[in-house]
């Protein structure tokens, strides 16, 4: 027998034994037991026939300060399957939180998303993408038997673009009566610098993603991916997901990439092809700034609309591609600092595609946190390096209060200890929303294919979920999916990695 035949053997078998247990356990006195018995047994076999899968044999999984680094090598139908495989409980951990803030935000049902990911966005995903996805969905059943199927995971894919982005647009097309007020995410603090900005004049990279902690806590897989084609991949990213989506990462050829998102951003392109899609191709694909630019502009549909920084450690030169939907705009230097914390600032950019933004108001937190870059990156002109960066995204500077306290305005967010809330991505005051982790880099790590990161807030804070929920029941909604987000420390993380190293 081939290997293929002898697995369908074995799981006939297995079936089969399943099925006389049940039938021995039907109406019998202890048939609650027996039934659990056969459930466990089909569970364990199922487990033992994918485990001897062959497309499983390069990938591997171990845990190390908070995070889950999985490597995933090969094929993208068998990168999907390890992905799917290796991650399955997490996959179907994350996806529940996902998904019940997407249909808590927007009021719709999950069908309604399914529906969108199939006809919407599946017809324009690249093949080997849709390869990829097919083989999650197929890696995830063969682990924990799990009822998710491709849409389900396409959907899970596009959870930061089809909610916030898609929505939106849908019903002011339809004009949708007592629409919910959805805006766009404003996610992240991220700087990029190089020349005379960094310690050694090379490249330095460094970006704390923002989310809710229900989302963000569970945002803590290291993405170690060796592709069939295109370039190796280190990257952080969220259970079940292909890109990395609060976006920080390297690629073997040199390209250096993260981003935050503009606030107020409106629009959405129906025809367009998924961010996820384009952002995963582009760190996967590009080589360069212009390469890395054409794929995102390629099919840009609106979705999950950023100011990307990036920077090419070959030639030391740093970019900020602002990417709407109507209108972009890329700066490019090879001695400079960019800096991002979700304000847009082509003018073009915010007339056409952030129109409601008001870059003047300095209580804002994305103003309030451009500010405090400007300040903390002048003041540290030529030391910046990655032991610094890593301070810097634990910064609890408030420019508008002019002192030191955690709160939405601080470049590592703590949005739970502010009663103002931040009302341009409708975050209700003391929303339990903020900095979740953070990560840094520079050229010589990047060149070893080496990042830094860490889980929970970059300050080493701690967010414990019980008392929170206590003193605030208007969040009661979270509690099924609302944990402690407990920080790590900063650890190191490289392609190839063991996990006894
Ligand atoms: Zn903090």
């Amino acid at each position: 027998m081939n290997n293929s035949t002898r697995r369908a053997a074995a799981i006939l078998l297995v079936i089969l034994g399943g099925a006389a247990l049940w039938w021995a356990g039907n109406g019998a006195p202890a048939s609650a037991s027996a039934n659990d018995a056969m459930v466990a047994t089909i569970a364990a076999a199922r487990e033992r026939a994918a485990a001897n899968d062959p497309r499983l044999k390069p990938a591997s999984r171990f845990e190390k300060s908070g995070w889950i680094y999985v490597h995933l090598e090969g094929d993208a139908g068998a990168m999907g399957y390890q992905h799917g495989y290796l991650l399955g409980p997490e996959i179907e951990d994350g996806f529940a939180a996902v998904s019940a803030g997407m249909m808590h935000s927007t009021e719709r049902d999950w069908e309604f998303f399914r529906k969108a990911a199939h006809e919407m966005l599946w017809p324009k995903i690249d093949v080997e993408y849709q390869q990829e996805l097919q083989g999650i969905a197929e890696g995830l059943r063969a682990r924990t038997g799990s009822k998710m199927d491709v849409d389900d995971i396409v959907a899970l894919n596009a959870f930061e673009e089809l909610p916030d982005y898609y929505v939106p647009w849908l019903n002011k097309q339809q004009k949708t009566a007592n629409a919910p007020n959805l805006k766009s995410p404003g996610n992240c603090s991220a700087f990029v610098a190089t020349g005379s900005w960094t310690r050694d004049g090379q490249i330095v990279m460094a970006h704390n993603n923002w989310t809710s902690y229900r989302n963000g806590e569970r945002w803590r897989i290291v993405f170690d991916i060796a592709p069939k084609n295109g370039y190796r991949i280190l990257m952080d990213g969220f259970p079940g997901v292909i890109a990395s989506d609060d976006d920080f990462g390297i690629n073997s050829e040199g390209l250096m990439v993260t981003e935050t998102t503009i606030t107020q951003f409106e629009g959405w392109d129906p025809k367009g092809k998924a961010e996820f899609v384009r952002a995963r191709k582009a760190l996967q694909y590009a080589g360069s700034i212009d390469e890395y630019t054409k794929i995102m502009l390629d099919g840009n549909n609106g979705g999950y609309a950023n100011d990307w920084l990036l920077g090419d450690r070959k030639t030391g030169e740093i970019a900020q591609l602002e990417l709407g939907l109507r209108a972009h705009k890329l700066w490019r230097t090879k001695d400079g600092v960019l800096a991002g914390s979700n304000w847009a600032r082509d003018p073009k950019v915010l007339k056409e595609d952030a129109p409601q933004f008001d870059p003047a108001n300095k209580e804002s937190s994305p103003n309030a946190r451009r500010a405090r870059w400007e300040e903390l990156l002048k003041e540290n002109k030529g030391k910046i390096d990655v032991a610094l960066a890593e301070k810097m995204l634990g910064d609890h500077s408030d420019t508008a209060q002019k002192k030191e306290e955690a709160n939405e305005r601080t470049l590592c967010g703590h949005v739970d200890g502010s009663p103002r809330g931040v009302k341009e991505w409708d975050w209700q005051p003391y929303y339990p929303g903020g900095a979740v982790q953070g990560k840094a880099t520079d050229a010589t790590m990047a060149k070893e294919m080496r990042i830094m990161a860490r889980v929970g807030h970059p300050c080493g804070g701690d967010f414990l979920a019980k008392p929170f929920l206590a003193a605030h029941p208007e969040q009661a909604w979270q509690e099924p999916y609302l944990r402690d987000m407990k920080a790590g420390p900063w650890t190191e993380f490289r392609s190839g990695q063991t996990p006894k190293e």
